[in-house]
């Protein structure tokens, strides 16, 4: 490619990183700015103007999912060798690589979870542990191993670091040092002895070293922020001698420090190296100015970032303007879900696609609430940070029988192919009930999904209608159909698509799931979306009750920031008095709130509405103006009691499960939860009445207006053939 047209679209100061192509390059700058699109841009210029091969280019980055993100940026741009990673991943390659030269013998099994060991190590030193203690004992033990602390410093170094030890200090070092043991005994390797064990193979063999710096000589780290002395070392022994390292971070993103993690790495690069270029952005292309200005004040409230500024940073927004943030107080948890849940059903009813929206939390445990309530409002949705998608058993049954298949049918057409052979592990059209079956049938289904955008891709070129990259636009909703819209089959095979999966089996690189997104602040780093839920906004949620010191409230702050730029239109914060119906409502609102909500609730939802152009809409029950979506939906306010015929809704119900079941649709793709409620609560007795139901546009009256109108009488819907015939016609 030109390389001079991998740089268009930027602007002067990413240009400025992406013409420093060689030497140290530095780009400091805050959410949303640009910092990944910029080292995307300036790895594809390095390859454009032969500077570096994509072979010996290696982006670091922080998520697997951000690095299969930078591999398709990279794709896009005419750069798809180069090797976009996390530093366990790329590690772990070099050492299983050298493994037999190095060290011989059976390779180590790797452990994703101390627990076990730990539980072990702690027995054998007398130390009685539950799980809490357990888990906080590993996470010592982790802390210790990033930051290079052995046991026998372990009690000197905890005091230096303000750390809260589990247990007395010389216990904590008596069970690592126990732990460490074990697991030598056993060969078994855990993330941060794989990181060790890569850094020491190139410090102590120069040959392996060489060998390994022949293939590697330009490399890039986003997040730079949150690196580890652990992965700083090994990232210097990558370098050796030589400086073409670019990293990209933002002091005010620091989130891991509590495990290890230090800014200062990012923040004194220039003074590591003098001759850096280094580079500042400030414009920001990801977000409303309204959520921008609440990234401002969030930046302009918290002490400077560790090792930043003083000056807090302010970011300048680019984007036109959106809705105003909401802040939201639900009296208990649950109502807080499905409030959030109903406003989800009524983003995606007007348009938003579910993977653009996110519900963020603190901690992993605030997830159930949520996942419930998105199902019980038949929402799609995907839990980041569970299983790794590869590692799912039924992925991996999956991967298996889709080999088995292409023994006897490689050639066979992709499109068609693979959803019947899924059928055998569990991929019926319609979701089912219960949460374990759900998960699996969401990533049965991701995986459906994948083989057929795997065969939407490779139908390029001479297509009546390519989108941006190139490749014809995706149909909407339901499996592929075996020819595109411009007239011609697609043409990928059921081998093509094994060999796509083979190579993200290696990579770790998981399909998008289709569905809203359920994540941790932390997972949800660098990440964005159109709509971010901040959920569960409470003193001793964020910040979190066990952040102590001011570093730590620091720290919380940190992820508040991070969670809000997320967005990129609806920003939506929340949080419940109670945790439960009825419960004490005794919980206060996050302090980090503080100043940026106006004074009460009701004053918030009155300025969103303000936004929002469109009729008034009165409850009718007690008169009141409506603003909430999902309120003016059924007409009706959320305290208001429900006046809908059950019964009916049961039968619309039905006949949804049907229908969506007969289209291979996701239920809500027919209609939402929040509609059907309407209809019941409604019974619009024609065309016009149903036609006012927010969530009914002129494509699902043509559709099934018929149908629900027939529920509605208290009639038969017509036969679905003869339905179907009219959405032929
Ligand atoms: P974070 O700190 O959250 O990781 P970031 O600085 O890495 O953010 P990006 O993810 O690279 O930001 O960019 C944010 C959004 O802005 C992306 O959607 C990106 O495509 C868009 N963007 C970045 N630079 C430009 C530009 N010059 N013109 C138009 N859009 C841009
Ligand atoms: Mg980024």
């Amino acid at each position: 490619m030109d390389p001079d047209r991998v740089l268009e679209g930027l602007d002067p100061e990413q240009l400025e990183a992406a013409r420093a192509l060689r030497g140290p390059v530095c780009i400091l700058a805050g959410a949303g700015t640009g910092k990944t699109r910029a080292i995307t841009h300036r790895i594809a210029h390095a390859v454009a103007s032969g500077v570096a091969a994509e072979q010996q280019i290696l982006a670091v980055t922080f998520t697997t999912r951000a690095a299969g993100e930078m591999r398709g940026r990279l794709r896009a741009l005419g750069a798809p060798r180069v090797q976009a990673r996390t530093f366990h991943a790329a590690a772990l390659r070099q050492l299983s690589y050298f493994w037999p030269q190095v060290v011989g013998g059976p390779a180590p099994t790797l452990i994703d979870s101390k627990l076990q060991v730990v539980g072990r190590a702690a027995r054998d030193c007398g130390v009685d542990t539950d799980r809490t203690t357990l888990r906080d004992l590993a996470s010592e033990i982790e802390w210790c191993k990033v930051t290079q602390v052995r046991p026998a410093d372990y009690e000197r170094a905890a005091a230096k670091a303000g750390r809260t030890a589990p247990m007395a200090p010389v216990e904590v070092a008596r069970v690592f040092e126990g732990y460490e043991e074990i697991r030598r005994e056993r060969n078994l390797l855990d993330f941060e002895s794989m990181l060790e064990l890569t850094a020491a193979m190139l410090a102590e063999r120069p040959e392996i070293a060489e060998r390994v710096r022949d293939q590697y000589r330009y490399f890039v780290v986003d997040e730079f922020q949150d690196v580890n002395p652990l992965q700083k070392l090994l990232l210097d022994a990558w370098l050796g001698d030589r400086d073409d390292l670019c990293v990209v971070g933002d002091p005010g993103q620091t989130v891991y420090s509590f495990a290890g993690a230090t800014p200062a790495y990012l923040t004194r690069f220039a003074a590591a190296y003098p001759h850096a270029t280094v580079v500042r952005l400030v414009r920001d292309y990801r977000s409303t100015p309204q959520v921008v200005r609440v990234a401002n004040e969030v930046l302009k409230r918290g002490r400077p970032a560790p090792g930043g500024t003083d000056q807090p940073l302010e970011l300048l927004a680019q984007r036109p303007d959106g809705p105003d943030p909401s802040y939201t107080e639900y009296d208990d948890e649950p109502a807080e879900a499905s409030a959030v849940a109903r406003r989800i059903a009524a983003l995606i009813d007007a348009g938003t696609p579910a993977r653009e929206i996110a519900v963020l939390f603190r901690t992993n445990s605030q997830s159930a609430a949520y996942e419930q309530a998105l199902s019980d409002a038949g929402i799609a949705f995907t839990v980041r940070g569970a299983t790794r998608f590869f590692d799912r058993q039924e992925i991996r049954q999956a991967v298996h029988t889709l080999r088995g298949a292409r023994q006897g049918g490689g050639g066979d057409p992709l499109a068609g192919s693979v959803r019947p052979l899924l059928a055998s592990l569990g991929l019926t059209p319609e979701a089912p009930e219960g949460r374990q079956a759900r998960e699996r049938w969401e990533s049965l289904s991701a995986l459906a999904q994948l083989a057929d955008d795997v065969a939407v891709q490779r139908h390029r070129g001479g297509c009546a209608a390519p989108g941006p990259d190139g490749a014809p636009p995706r149909p909407a909703a339901g499996p592929l159909p075996e020819t595109c819209a411009c007239g011609r089959p697609y043409t990928a095979t059921l081998d093509d698509f094994v060999e796509e999966l083979e190579a993200r089996v290696a990579t770790e690189h998981a399909p998008e799931m289709e569905g809203v997104t359920l994540a941790s602040l932390h997972a949800a780093k660098g990440l964005e979306w159109d709509a971010v839920f901040l959920v569960g906004l409470t003193e001793g949620t964020l910040p979190i009750v066990y952040a102590e010191t001011d570093e730590q409230v620091e720290e919380e702050r940190r992820l508040f920031y991070v969670g809000a730029t997320r967005a990129r239109e609806y920003l939506a914060m929340s949080w419940a008095l109670a945790r439960s119906p009825g419960g004490r409502k005794g919980r206060r609102p996050s302090r980090f709130l503080d100043g940026l909500r106006p004074a009460s609730p009701s004053l918030a939802s009155g300025r969103r509405d303000r936004a929002r152009p469109g009729r008034t809409v009165r409850c009718r029950i007690c008169g009141n103006t409506l603003t909430d979506a999902a309120e003016r939906k059924v007409a009706r306010c959320a305290d208001c009691p429900a006046d809908y015929d059950e019964a009916l809704l049961e039968r619309l119900k039905e006949w949804r499960r049907n229908t969506a079941q007969r289209l291979g649709v996701p239920a809500y793709v027919v209609f939402t939860d929040a509609t059907l409620q309407a209809v019941a609560e409604l019974e619009p007795s024609d065309v016009s009445g149903l036609s006012r139901i927010s969530g009914v546009g002129a494509v699902k009256l043509e559709r099934y207006g018929e149908a629900v109108l027939a529920l509605c009488a208290g009639e038969e819907p017509p036969a679905p053939e003869e339905e179907g015939e009219r959405d032929g016609g």
